[in-house]
């Protein structure tokens, strides 16, 4: 089976008393043993989390892809291993547009987080205009191909997939459990055709958008979403356990 992710993004939200306080209510009221539950912590929090849970894992939402050198107010994957964060996301598309991170970049990223023994969630997603162009598996697809270049079978086994719509983050407009489905099996048949039938089997590949307390079970019940990627929601402990037992 399929591993089940539910993962909280932060982002740029929580004093470190907020912080510490979400954390903990979720570990302490989280009973849920069957999901890969994790929270993408603010990088000045990440030190202080690390390693606090075994229920919960602590991921850093951005790093820099080089072990080291003159790269002001950036992280490097060295830095974030060697205080015990083993997870990271790539290719938000709030790093995208607002951080001009490109394909060629994320794919830099892909391969750096990867020589660090990093596990990665790899975001993906298309605009409103594309979609309403029609054109929404061929830029999702694109969107991968370029990130996952050269990224060999093996290492597929330290990559989740997040399909977030960018018209769905933060809108409160969450894609249709049918938009999700079909864009989840687009996903997986293109990663059959790239990785074989095995490899996109045992693929997560998790929802991001507007994903909340109210529609997370519909969403988790299609057979290709494997878990969220949860922004707003996951500042909320009641709202984010609900999602998690959402299945
Ligand atoms: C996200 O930013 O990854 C996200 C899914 O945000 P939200 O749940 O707030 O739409």
């Amino acid at each position: 089976m399929r591993k089940r992710i539910v993962a909280g993004n932060w982002k740029m939200n929580l004093t470190a008393e907020e912080a510490v306080n979400l954390f903990n209510e979720i570990e302490e009221k989280l009973t849920v043993t069957d999901v890969d539950v994790r929270a993408y912590a603010p990088s000045i929090y990440l030190q202080s989390l690390s390693g606090k849970s075994k229920k919960v894992t602590v991921g850093a939402q951005n790093f820099y892809p080089s072990s080291k050198g003159a790269f002001t107010g950036e992280i490097s994957p060295t830095q974030l291993r060697s205080i015990g964060i083993n997870t990271v996301l790539i290719g938000h598309s709030e790093r995208r547009d607002l951080f001009g991170e490109n394909n060629e970049f994320i794919h830099t990223k892909v391969k750096s987080a990867l020589e660090n023994e990093l596990d990665i969630i790899l975001c993906c997603g298309e605009s409103l205009e594309t979609r309403d162009a029609g054109n929404e598996v061929e830029f999702v697809t694109g969107q991968l191909s370029s990130a996952l270049n050269g990224v060999e079978s093996e290492s597929m086994k330290n990559i989740a997939i997040a399909y977030e719509p960018i018209w769905a983050i933060g809108t409160g407009r969450t894609a249709t459990s049918q938009q999700a489905e079909d864009m989840h099996l687009a996903i997986r048949n293109w990663l059959v055709s790239k990785y074989g039938s095995a490899i996109a089997e045992s693929t997560s590949i998790l929802y991001g958008g507007s994903c909340n307390a109210g529609n997370a079970k519909e969403l988790f019940a299609c057979p290709n979403v494997d878990g969220g990627l949860i922004g707003g929601a996951s500042l909320d402990a009641e709202a984010f356990l609900t999602i998690i037992s959402s299945y």
